[in-house]
């Protein structure tokens, strides 16, 4: 038994105790030895019971900091109780951070995550599946997410258990959500639930079917004018008035192709292609060549008229700046009935420009209008085609205006005319003085 024992102690002390009581016994009286004997046993019940109740006291609220000190032996014992208390106390706090940082990691996942324990109670999850699938953190703790959600496709999906492939569900969380979800098991019995949000993947790749079967339709069409003429032309004896209007008929058709491929070109560059370095676009000279572009389209149909204010001009690249404009007044011309106005306008100052194309035109009703820069969206798809549209012009706008930090704005009245706006910011407008000074 090691000498510093609490039995030993204990036992050396009662030795001790009652070789003195002897001693006292022997010099005075027995029954002072007796005394002496006892109250020492009663010190050393009090010394233990006292340090008893200051372990007790602490065991209520049991913490490193609060560790109570002792005297002699006691002092050894809860000295050791507070070192231990103190790891026990670290090894803690390193628990909690490192669940922190997990759980801080999950927060930080754009994808939502659920954890669900074997009965699909709901046991966690982060801010994304909150918003995803109208869940509450913590509220919800404990709900099986069926429950929550009340959707057959999940429930059977939960039933058949079989989750290799992710189950697809539509949630209406005041926008229409396209949701990808993915049960993953793991741990005891575990399961954590994984929510993809694939509204916009959706959504592209709607457009790009919807591409490609409307540039089939578009080229399909007069391809299939043409055929028909040609076999015509092939097959029958026309009198060479006749094949003369035929082969005028089919250059329309071939010419029109030619335009849509044009544009789809035009098109695929603005998207794809890094923009060239910006440079300064006179405007001037632009406007003027946009004007004379105009009545040549016009061919003496309508009034024309070019408003200019500010010697400003517009940096960026000249030839996409051209085509947008050009678009807008193309689309001005072929809009606006005979006799009526088109106005180009142009201001510009420090703060920003502006290019406007004004017509007095049949105008637009007010629910095609966030829509005309769709590809192939036209109003009025017969008299697009008879002006020589292509349904793109718009789309070149809003790109090319895209790559310029510009903004196109549409104000429409049917039946009274159209504005159409180009706006650019101040850091695309550089003074046209300092151009003949720089160069
Ligand atoms: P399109 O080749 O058919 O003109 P755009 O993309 O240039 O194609 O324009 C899309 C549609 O917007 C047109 O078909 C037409 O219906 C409408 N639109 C464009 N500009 C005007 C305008 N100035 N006035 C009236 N409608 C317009």
């Amino acid at each position: 038994m090691p000498a510093n024992s609490p039995i030993s102690r204990a036992v050396l002390y009662v030795l001790a105790a009652g070789t003195i009581a002897l001693a006292v016994g022997a010099v005075t009286r027995a029954a002072y030895g007796w005394a002496f004997f006892s109250a020492a046993l009663l010190a050393q019940v009090v010394y233990h019971v006292s340090h008893l109740a200051k372990l007790a006291r602490w065991l209520v609220e049991p913490s490193a900091g609060a560790v109570p000190e002792g005297k002699g032996y006691w002092d050894d014992l809860l000295a050791q109780l507070y070192r231990h208390e103190r790891g026990r106390d670290w090894q803690l706090r390193e628990r909690d951070r490192a669940l922190e940082r997990f759980r801080l990691a999950g927060q930080a996942l754009t994808d939502g995550v659920v954890i669900l324990d074997a009965r699909n109670r709901i046991q966690w999850c982060n801010e994304t599946a909150e918003r995803q699938l109208g869940l509450h953190f913590p509220g919800d703790v404990g709900q099986p997410i069926n429950h929550l959600l009340r959707e057959p496709a999940l429930q059977s999906y939960l039933d058949i258990a079989d989750f290799t492939q992710p189950l697809a569900l539509r949630a209406d969380r005041g926008e229409d959500l396209a949701l990808q979800v993915q049960i993953i098991p793991y741990g005891q019995n575990e399961r954590l639930m994984h929510v993809k949000d694939v509204t916009q993947a959706e959504r592209l790749d709607r457009m790009r079917r919807d591409f490609v079967a409307n540039v089939s339709h578009e080229l399909r069409t007069p391809l299939t004018v043409l055929s028909g003429f040609l076999e015509t032309v092939r097959e029958l004896k026309l009198d060479p008035g006749q094949r003369t209007e035929y082969l005028t008929l089919m250059s329309e058709q071939s010419r029109r192709m030619e335009r849509i491929v044009e544009d789809l070109l035009t098109l695929s560059t603005l998207e794809t292609a890094p923009r060239p370095s910006d440079e300064q676009v006179r405007m001037r000279p632009l406007l003027a060549k946009l004007k004379a572009d105009a009545e040549a389209l016009s061919g003496g149909q309508h009034r024309i008229m070019l408003a200019a204010q500010g010697e400003y001009d517009l940096l960026g690249v000249e030839s996409e700046l051209t085509s947008a404009f050009g678009n807008l007044v193309s689309n001005a011309i072929r809009y606006t009935p005979e006799g009526g106005e088109v106005r180009l306008v142009w201001s510009a100052d420090a703060g920003g420009a502006e290019f406007a194309v004004e017509d007095s035109g049949i105008g637009i009703e007010k629910e095609h209008i966030p829509r005309l820069t769709e590809r192939f969206y036209r109003v009025d798809r017969g008299r697009s085609r008879e002006t020589g549209g292509t349904g793109l012009g718009l789309a070149i706008v809003k790109h090319a205006l895209a790559r310029h930090d510009a903004a196109l704005e549409i104000e429409s009245e049917p039946g009274k005319g159209s504005r159409f706006r180009a706006r650019f910011p101040a850091r695309r407008v550089v003074a046209a003085a300092q151009l003949a000074r720089s160069a």
